[in-house]
């Protein structure tokens, strides 16, 4: 094993290690329980120290340089945010009207709002900023779907 990066930071540490590992990197962060005890001397402890296979220092080093130069780049042709149905914009945000409706109704009918919060749609509510057309847009798969397809890419590896 090799250091091939080190911060002060835990969630950086384990951010990074993540990051390696889903590029196919065996990565760990090296005694991050005993580093952690003691935060005032993570320094002198030498930090956290994110360490990968001997034959995959260098190729860990260059992922690490090429994520800290931004150059990865999300798929565009799938965005996590949909496009406007009525213009086709891509200027879209999150719509804060039902969730407000939900809040008005827990502040007015507090003992009522545990038996309608469930039922108000505020979740995957859209709304248009070029020409304000609200909608819903439920997600292509359910978090259930997701979750056995990062499963089955596991298990492939
Ligand atoms: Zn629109």
């Amino acid at each position: 094993m090799q250091r091939v990066y080190w911060t002060v930071d835990l969630l950086e540490a384990h951010v990074i290690a993540g990051f390696l590992r889903a590029e196919g990197v065996d990565a760990e962060i090296f005694d991050v329980d005993f580093v952690r005890q003691d935060w005032l001397a993570a320094l002198a402890y030498g930090g956290y120290r994110v360490v990968a296979a001997d034959e995959q220092a260098d190729a860990a080093r260059r992922l690490i340089a090429h994520r800290r130069a931004n150059e990865f780049v999300l798929d565009e042709d799938d965005p996590e945010t949909p496009t406007c149905p009525r213009c086709s914009s891509l200027d879209v945000g999150d719509d804060p009207v039902p969730r407000r409706i939900a809040w008005a109704f827990l502040f007015f009918f507090t003992h009522l709002s545990f038996f309608v919060l469930p039922f108000v749609p505020f979740k995957w509510r859209y709304r248009c900023i070029t020409c304000g057309k609200r909608w819903q847009a439920l997600p292509k798969l359910p978090f259930r779907d997701l979750a056995r397809q990062a499963d089955v890419a596991d298990a492939a590896r």
